[in-house]
């Protein structure tokens, strides 16, 4: 790292733990120490050394249009002149959330919040409201966010790290979650079926993007929301990522299968704080003021995050946007495929529109198994020597990686060529 990153990274430490405020940001699980940001432009980022990098990170999703676009850029600045916050309704709000409405099959009503982890910690309180339940399935290795309940064998952070259980999870609310092995078919029908009576909800997200990209198997999620229905169980998909990534209208779009409730997060904020979760209307019914079911927030909805994500959302509503991500992933995943073959590496390229990893190791990635078999230690090698190439990967073989639309094929190019040259010299 350069000597500004290395200064910063020393003050940080003193004074936060670790020295970054989220644990996926440190770069133990690769070695060394993170680069800090100066800024981004398009589908690049700058460190604080002055090194440009090509980003495939996407602030871990969210920058679909890449960094710090016009249209949000205006958006937030008219928004913040008129004022950032009232805790009062604003017109921005009625605006998304009919945007969401009309855009996701599953939600017929939507409450926006401030982050992924309130989105699903809070459709895991109606749910549980909602049935009188209060057990819930979630899938090893998936993440939804630091929840209680959800903190049990998480994906992202807690995996790449090894911290799949927190200390600080009261064991009572732990012993409510029930685990399943994702694409695991009669395994985890029988697994619902055996709780039948004590369900309320199975969590997923419908592309795992966690422990890197693992897309569910043909039928898996079909037989999901069929024993979910069976059992009177809510089917809840987290579309943190995969809203409006994978599609105008999600996966549940992609898919074609209809959850009863939907967490969002990431691209609907354009990069500001903002998320969500909606649903069925009869469900959305009971959260307050309506109905009893409890659930707030001071800056809920706020006007600056609203009108980036409105911003990003109508750029992305262009023609063509969706065509023109799967295509630049495709095209990434060829590349990658082909620098496999041409070095003779084993490992994989697993791929859902403009999500992707590539798994070194194993050439089958399709269950949690395969995808903690892989090789960490060459993992760590690509990224730094990726890093030295200019080219700024996630820190973890366990995450995804993303294009926008500000890439184009020069720069999946570039990656490819970049991760032949290492490949060569590792
Ligand atoms: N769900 C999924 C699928 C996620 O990937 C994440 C964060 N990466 C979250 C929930 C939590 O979102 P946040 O970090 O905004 O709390």
């Amino acid at each position: 790292m350069g000597n500004e990153s290395k200064r910063l990274f020393d003050d940080a430490s003193r004074v936060i733990p670790g020295g970054v405020n989220s644990p996926v940001r440190s770069w133990r699980a690769v070695g060394g120490q993170p680069a800090f940001i100066a800024r981004g432009e398009g589908p690049y980022v700058y460190d604080a050394d002055g090194r440009r990098y090509v980003d495939f990170v996407a602030s871990w999703g969210p920058l679909v249009l890449g960094h710090a676009p016009a249209v949000v850029v205006d958006a937030i600045a008219r928004q913040a002149r008129l004022g950032t916050s009232f805790g009062a309704p604003t017109a921005g709000e009625v605006t998304l959330a009919t945007l969401l409405v009309d855009a996701l099959p599953g939600v017929e009503q939507v409450r926006l919040v401030s982050s992924g982890t309130e989105a699903t910690m809070s459709a895991l309180r109606l749910a549980r409201a909602a049935t009188g339940r209060d057990r819930i399935l979630k899938f090893v290795g998936c993440y939804h966010g630091h929840v209680d309940a959800l903190l049990v064998r998480a994906g992202s952070g807690a995996l790449t790290l090894g911290v799949p259980d927190s200390p600080g999870v009261p064991k009572s609310v732990a012993d409510l979650t029930v685990l399943a092995d994702w694409n695991d078919l009669e395994g985890t029908r029988a697994t619902i079926r055996a709780h039948a009576v004590d369900l309320a909800a199975v969590i997923v997200e419908p592309v795992p993007g966690n422990l890197g990209v693992v897309p569910a198997a043909p039928g898996f999620l079909e037989m999901l929301r069929e024993e979910t229905t069976r059992a009177g169980a809510l089917l809840v998909f987290d579309e943190v990522i995969t809203g409006f990534r994978v599609g105008w209208s999600g996966a549940q779009g992609r898919f074609g299968i209809t959850p009863d409730l939907t967490c969002l997060g990431k691209i609907v904020g354009g990069g500001m704080p903002l998320a969500a979760f909606g649903g069925r209307r009869d469900l959305m019914s009971m959260i307050a003021p309506v109905g009893p079911v409890y659930q707030a927030g001071t800056l809920s909805g706020n006007p600056v995050s609203v009108a980036a994500g409105l911003a990003t959302l109508e750029a992305l509503r262009g023609e063509g946007s969706y065509e023109r991500l799967d295509r630049l992933g495709c095209l990434a995943e060829e590349r990658l495929r082909a620098v496999l073959a041409a070095t003779g590496v084993s490992g994989v390229v697993n791929r859902v529109g403009s999500m992707f990893t590539l798994f070194f190791g194993p050439t089958e990635v399709r269950s949690y198994a395969d995808a903690i078999g892989s090789d960490t230690e060459r993992f760590a090698s690509y990224f730094r020597g990726m890093l030295e190439e200019g080219m700024y990967l996630p820190p973890s073989q366990f995450e995804a990686m993303f294009v926008s639309l500000a890439h184009d094929d020069e720069h999946v190019e570039l990656l490819a060529q970049a991760a032949e040259r290492v490949l060569r010299r590792i």
